[in-house]
């Protein structure tokens, strides 16, 4: 193994800079030459490509966002782009490409293998809604942030007596929300997994039996993904005759210096990504399962299990009498 390249791709997620300084600093350890590419595959298509070295990556592990910039490539979902940066890749004499993205760049890595690329993928959303890992880079410290937005809204709630309905990350999948919703202390929490648990009025029959055991605020999240978050503050307004503010936090969830444990996991996930490819393991996740980092199949980790584990909602419910 000479020479290998690293991108970012899809949505950043903080604590991405550290695996990228992690894949970086162990790969020229181990004297392999590394290129950085920027703007995810529009940036591979593109030859936005140039040759790193360990102090390009100096005072970076504190940083969000990504040194390397990221993009979404719509012409990756075209058989000619696909060829082309298969092509790119074997100009350039790399021996492997390391991904750092969600669920969308692996399957774009997935597509390039299939034309004799070796993908590594090392899983990087805010979201955690990657398929053959419990973690994904940028989740605690998103998490953490609305926790923040929270703890703010809660003071300013109870000091007026008011309803808080704040709305998380999360398109598709419920993780931040729940988090959230536990950690804040929030009454209720509306997440996309939950079909059930999205309805209005279930919510306002909530807030309304809270108050009537004597609680001076309320605390609602809801997850992007299920949205009508303006139209809830004001039903619950409208019925209730409770004061209530919705606040969406939207990209503040996806900025901010990355807490330790996404410091952690980025800079392991890139060690172990790198070490892998020089052990001669091929077209590969790196995963983080059961307190261990993992090394699987990259095809396969697209098919495997995971789910929201539903008794998180269960809990924050029974905590919230
Ligand atoms: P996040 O979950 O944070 O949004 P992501 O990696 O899932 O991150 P996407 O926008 O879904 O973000 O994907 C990033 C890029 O990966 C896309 O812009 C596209 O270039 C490529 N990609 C996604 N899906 C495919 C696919 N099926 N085939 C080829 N390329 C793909």
């Amino acid at each position: 193994i000479r020479k290998i390249g690293v991108l970012t791709s899809g949505g950043d997620a903080p604590g991405m800079n550290a695996a990228i300084r992690a894949v970086v600093r162990t790969a020229k350890y181990y004297d392999v030459d590394v290129v950085g590419i920027r703007k995810g595959y529009a940036g591979l298509i593109g030859g936005e490509i140039k040759e790193m070295h360990s102090r390009d990556v100096s005072n970076v592990l504190n940083l969000g966002g990504t040194i390397l910039h990221t993009a979404r490539c719509p012409e990756m979902m075209t058989d000619e782009g696909l060829d082309k940066a298969a092509a790119i890749y074997k100009i350039l004499g790399l021996d492997a490409l390391v991904v750092i993205g969600g669920d969308g760049s692996y399957r774009g890595l997935a597509e390039l293998v299939k034309r004799g690329v070796n993908g590594v993928g090392i899983p990087a959303t805010i979201d955690l809604d990657m398929k053959g890992t419990e973690y994904t880079i940028g989740f605690d410290t998103a998490v953490n942030t609305g926790m923040d937005a929270l703890n703010k809204l809660r003071d300013t709630s109870n000091s007026h007596e008011r309803c808080s309905v704040v709305e998380v990350m999360g398109r598709d999948a419920g993780y931040i929300a729940v988090w959230c919703g536990m950690c804040g202390g929030a009454e209720e929490v509306m997440f996309p997994e939950e079909k059930e648990n999205i309805n209005s009025d279930r919510v306002i029959q909530q807030i309304l039996e809270n108050r009537s055991i004597g609680k001076r605020h309320n605390l609602v999240v809801v997850a992007e993904g299920v949205g009508g978050t303006q139209k809830l503050a004001q039903d619950i307004q409208e019925i209730t005759g409770i004061q209530t503010r919705a606040t969406i936090l939207g990209h503040l969830q996806r900025g901010g210096s990355p807490t330790a444990t996404d410091r952690m996991h980025a800079s392991m996930m890139g060690y172990h990504a790198v070490k892998a490819i020089l052990e001669g393991r091929e077209n590969i996740a790196v995963a983080y399962n059961r307190g261990r980092y993992e090394i699987l199949d990259l095809l396969e980790s697209l098919q495997m299990d995971k789910e929201l584990d539903p008794e998180i909602y269960d809990v924050i419910k029974i905590l919230s009498i």
